[in-house]
């Protein structure tokens, strides 16, 4: 899927922070906070995998650079700089569900290197993309998307890593609609509320996926073309290479441990991006599924 060369993507909520080298004295040790949050697209901790990461040591300070997604004015630049594509992403999300969702709001996408204060706390990059509900942004080292295809073993392409952010913004829109009211986010397992929350989010990303070929921008230009066989295959590829029966057999203990699941595994994650992406927004009640 790539986006129409004229395409206007200027309007959505993004920021960009750059890591600082200054290493304040003595610090030592990388922060992580652990999110007490399942907003992450994987439930795999990457800490591991740190020096692959780019997560150095020492305190990080994060220096503004905003401005350079200034010039991202066009489709055209989407297609050939990660950080456009960044931005059309969170302005075409937006557009989308604009019309799906009354009294929508928009989140933040935050483009940051290494580690970031967030409202969840201070992350680094080894949880991977996530969505802070309290603070209302989207938080993605951009990094993470060549450990998706390195690590996690996805054949990558430029779907792949859209589904990354519109599985972030599904987050949001569960938030603001109230549908991450009274789960029980702690359990996990199969049939678990966060695995739910989790394929729901997969399925939002989906019915984007579908709806945002023909959602205009504000000129009237539909923001991306329709997307092709091979990049749905991406999309699909990437989202069975981040379920938990995937990571634990490749990254974890090598043995699949469904009570522990938070994600749902990688059949289940790509059926309910395929099931949003043929059925729409209205087919994304997994709370409801008898089975998923
Ligand atoms: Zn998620």
């Amino acid at each position: 899927m790539t986006f129409n060369d004229d395409a206007n993507i200027e309007g959505g909520r993004v920021s960009k922070r750059g890591r600082n080298a200054a290493i304040a004295g003595g610090g030592g040790g990388l922060v992580v906070v652990a999110l007490v949050i399942v907003s992450q697209l994987t439930g795999f901790d990457l800490t591991g995998l740190a020096p692959l990461l780019g997560g150095g040591s020492g305190t990080e300070t994060s220096t503004d650079q905003s401005g350079d997604l200034d010039q991202c004015k066009t489709g055209a630049q989407a297609n050939n700089n990660i950080d456009c594509r960044m931005k059309a992403a969170a302005t075409s999300l937006d557009a989308y569900w604009l019309t799906q969702v009354d009294g929508y709001t928009q989140p933040q996408l935050v483009i940051y290197d290494g580690q970031t204060d967030t409202g969840c706390g201070t992350a680094s990059n080894a949880v991977g993309p996530f969505y802070c509900p309290p603070d209302q942004k989207v938080y993605i080292d951009t990094s993470f998307y060549n450990e998706l295809q390195t690590q996690f073993g996805a054949s990558g392409g430029p779907l792949a890593q859209l589904y990354v952010v519109a599985h972030e913004w599904g987050h949001h829109i569960q938030n603001i609609t109230g549908q991450m009211n009274n789960l029980n986010l702690q359990d996990t397992g199969a049939t678990s509320d966060s695995v739910r929350l989790e394929l729901q989010a997969d399925c939002y990303a989906g019915a984007w996926v579908d709806g945002v070929s023909s959602t205009p921008d504000a000129n009237g230009v539909p923001f991306l073309k329709k997307p092709t066989d091979a990049e749905i295959a991406d999309a699909l590829n990437a989202a069975a290479a981040v379920g938990d029966d995937h990571i634990q057999e490749t990254l974890g203990s090598g043995s699949v441990n469904p009570e522990t699941w938070t994600h749902g595994s990688s059949e289940e994650r790509q059926r309910w991006f395929q099931t949003g992406y043929t059925k729409g927004v209205a087919s994304c009640d997994t709370f409801s599924a008898a089975t998923l």
